[in-house]
């Protein structure tokens, strides 16, 4: 099935999110609709939300719109992803969280979920505002992947702000 088609299927993963919610591209929507939906991706990202997704939604008390979720080679490629990024295996979502509020949700994850999440990065703006913030799981499928791992990315840099343990 191609992602176009999930839409209609109205598939729900949890109480606030649709599953073709996370097949998405502002920039290149046709190669997010032209990817196939495989049932090891769909598992996946029922884990994400039910882990960490939902959980901030709860936390928001507001709608939360997902930016990317799923990638296939194709739409990484065209966004410039890192070739070992965990949006390939459906283990990462860019959370549309804004400014400060970003900070508090930020936080709170580093307090709260540390054990569950793979690896979670502020991106700010040139002016230091956060605009998203990325979150993935702890890798099932992957290659060995940072566990707990909170960083900060601002122009071409990533800071090491929390965490640095590796999964073993
Ligand atoms: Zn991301």
């Amino acid at each position: 099935m191609k992602a176009s088609e999930l839409k209609e299927l109205r598939y729900k993963v949890s109480d606030n999110f649709y599953l073709h919610e996370f097949y998405v591209s502002e920039t290149y929507p046709d190669l997010a609709a032209n990817m196939e939906v495989e049932i090891e991706d769909v598992v996946a990202i029922s884990i994400l939300v039910h882990q960490i997704v939902q959980p901030v939604r709860d936390f928001l008390g507001y709608e939360l719109i997902i930016g990317s979720g799923k990638r296939d080679d194709a739409l990484n490629d065209a966004v410039e992803g890192s070739e070992e990024s965990q949006h390939l295996l459906a283990e990462a979502a860019d959370l549309e969280i804004a400014g400060n509020i970003a900070w508090k949700v930020y936080h709170w994850l580093i307090e709260e979920f540390s054990n569950v999440i793979g690896q979670c990065i502020i991106y700010l703006n040139q002016n230091g505002i956060p605009r998203f913030i990325h979150v993935s799981t702890k890798t099932y499928r992957g290659s060995r992947k940072p566990c707990g791992e909170f960083l900060v990315k601002y122009g071409g840099s990533f800071y090491r702000f929390a965490g640095s343990r590796w999964d073993s």
